[in-house]
């Protein structure tokens, strides 16, 4: 019998934390959230990159944070970070796609969406301002686009 071929890991990120990831330096919500966030960059950075899939409510980093509550986070602000997101970029939940994090921040399509060619935008400071009014983080994120 043949051996069946394992289907390659899948990291489900919400929307908006295609923006956090390229903006993170460490300043996490708890020491299992920065591990984390130290895992998925790397895996983002690795030479094949790492098959994404968007969705909407809490995600593999989430479910490290201390402020996850479920399926939901305690906080409904991160739902409207990424659904400007959504807005700004042309993804919609469920896409899925190989992104590899550092040269262009390129995505290629991966089967189930072959029309369309998502393109993770690099972050700057306009798209934060679009996509991250009332974030938190933001005056760092300003600080490290300066
Ligand atoms: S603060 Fe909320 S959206 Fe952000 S990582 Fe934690 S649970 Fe997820």
């Amino acid at each position: 019998m043949a051996a069946r071929s394992e289907a390659p890991p899948v990291l489900n990120l919400r929307a908006h934390h295609l923006l956090c990831i390229q903006n993170y330096r460490g300043h996490g919500y708890s020491f299992s959230f920065d591990e984390k966030m130290r895992e998925v960059i790397a895996a983002l950075q690795s030479d094949s990159g790492e098959t994404v899939r968007l969705i909407e409510g809490t995600d593999d980093l989430c479910a490290v944070c201390p402020h996850s509550r479920g399926s939901s986070c305690e906080s409904v602000t991160p739902s409207l970070f990424d659904s400007r997101v959504f807005a700004h970029t042309g993804f919609v939940p469920g896409e899925t796609f190989v992104w590899k994090l550092g040269k262009g921040t390129s995505a290629q399509p991966s089967a189930g969406f072959p029309e369309h060619t998502p393109e993770v935008p690099v972050m700057t400071k306009s798209l934060l301002k679009k996509c991250c009014c009332g974030c938190s983080w933001m005056d760092l994120c300003m600080e490290i686009l300066s």
